[in-house]
């Protein structure tokens, strides 16, 4: 029998009680993903872990809302609760950025792309973007994505030798394709990215740029990596890479202001993002995920946090000079942000990224593996593995443990027993072995 007096707080805290009781399987499930959490080191460089307060308004009565359209101009009723949570939301962003403008409503950085993207191009128009294969991301125009369907992509490309972006090459190939939009951002990018110079190629063809930051928002609020938002027309980024929860965002800076031709007609390009968001491309927005930003933001504005993303850097730079160290052969040999590029193959005779990834994982060490630039394996095999200090700095780890987990992979690389590119063997005693030393690392670093 419902209670007729239940209040707020009752509601809410018995949400596990229900779980448990209604869905057993479920909530074991979800024990269990705790558990995995708990007892491995993950290093992955496209996660991290929300706070309790982030998970709490994700799984709150916001959630039931449906509000289509925006603060003030919903086509529903009973929504002056939510416009207030997006308004806040909307402030904090632009604060944590330093951004003239900012939507909170992309359900992805997918959706964030797709909706900037659909604002500005019509079917058939060019964009210049880093190869999914070199780097990108799936949403910056793969022939396997949405935007490699419906619109003419161009890639620019890393230097063979170095792996960095080569600007005067990016420049070259901007003037010959005349592209509409040019997409800058990376998933696997090890260095820093200068946008100013982006700007500058974009201008030259009259193109308007997006920088896509998923990877490095966190150290971009920060300032541990430079901003785009005031030289990118557009900036985007997913929520859930930097710490908060799954979403999107768009900003706008210096640009904020500008006017697109729609039909003849002027527009503000903050208007036409908005149409493009809705009804263009999502319906309703997440009003639980927009609260969940709105409480990360606020987060990213704290001490702890801006110090956490100097401390992800410092722990990325000192796994990969200690992976240096120990002979495997990382990409441009270090890093700027929170990512390491291993190229596996190259490191030992035999090994693939896929054999490294799943190798690691039996004893406890989380990665990815990864299709690095001018990658010949095919993408099922890799050469490559792409590492992260996000999680294991969350988990207060600092560079006496990445010294520990250096140690840990190396030794784990060397143990195992090649069989062909995809198949290997690993030590029985070694394996439980590594990954009681991992259990037992993690276990002085809580998740929390
Ligand atoms: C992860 C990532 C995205 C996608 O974000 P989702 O929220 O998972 O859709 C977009 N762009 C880049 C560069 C990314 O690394």
């Amino acid at each position: 029998m419902p209670s007729n007096k239940t209040n707020f707080k009752e509601y809410h805290e018995k949400q596990l009680h229900a779980l448990k009781t209604k869905d057993e399987q479920v909530y074991e499930l979800i024990a269990k993903e705790y558990q995995r959490l708990q007892n491995t080191i993950q290093l992955l460089a496209a996660e991290n872990q929300c706070s309790p307060a982030v998970l709490a308004a994700l799984g709150s009565v916001l959630q039931n809302k449906t509000a289509e359209g925006f603060p003030a101009a919903r086509l529903h009723g009973g929504c002056e609760v939510v416009d207030d949570v997006e308004r806040l939301a909307v402030a904090r962003a632009k604060e944590a950025f330093v951004a003239k403008y900012a939507n909170v409503q992309p359900h992805s950085g997918t959706q964030a792309n797709q909706i900037v993207i659909t604002a500005l191009l019509e079917t058939g128009d060019k964009i210049l973007s880093l190869g999914l294969e070199q780097g990108g991301h799936y949403s910056h125009g793969s022939h396997v994505s949405f935007t490699g369907k419906f619109f003419n992509v161009e890639n620019y490309y890393v230097n063979r030798e170095t792996f960095l972006l080569d600007y005067d090459s990016i420049c070259e190939k901007a003037v010959k394709v005349k592209p509409k939009l040019i997409i800058c951002g990376a998933s696997a990018y090890s260095r820093t990215i200068d946008f100013k110079k982006f700007r500058k190629i974009a201008d030259e063809v009259d193109a308007y740029l997006l920088a896509d930051i998923s990877h490095i928002s966190g150290l971009v609020i920060a300032s541990a990596h430079p901003s785009p938002v005031d030289f990118a027309h557009f900036t985007t980024t997913s929520t859930y890479k930097p710490g908060g929860p799954r979403g999107g965002l768009i900003l706008m800076g210096n640009d904020y202001n500008r006017k697109i031709k729609v039909q003849r007609k002027d527009k503000l390009l903050c208007k036409q993002i908005e149409e493009s968001t809705f009804p263009g491309v999502q319906g309703t927005p997440y009003l639980n995920h927009i609260a969940a930003k709105a409480v990360f933001l606020k987060e990213t504005l704290t001490d702890e946090y801006s110090a956490r993303q100097f401390k992800i850097v410092e722990n990325a730079k000192r796994l990969a000079d200690r992976l240096v160290d120990l002979g495997l052969d990382v990409l441009t040999k270090g890093t700027d942000n929170h990512m390491i590029l291993v190229n596996a193959a190259n490191s030992r005779e035999g090994l693939t990224g896929v054999t490294s990834q799943k190798s690691l994982e039996d004893c406890g060490i989380i990665t990815d593996k990864i299709h690095l630039p001018y990658d010949e394996k095919p993408s099922s095999i890799t050469s490559g593995i792409r590492l992260g200090t996000p999680i294991v700095t969350k988990r207060a780890m600092g560079t006496e443990e990445m010294d520990t987990i250096s140690a840990l992979i190396d030794a784990t690389l060397k143990n195992v027993k090649i069989v062909s590119d995809s198949e290997y063997k690993i030590d029985e005693p070694f394996k439980q072995q590594t990954k009681k030393q991992v259990k037992d690392l993690c276990s002085n670093f809580p998740i929390h």
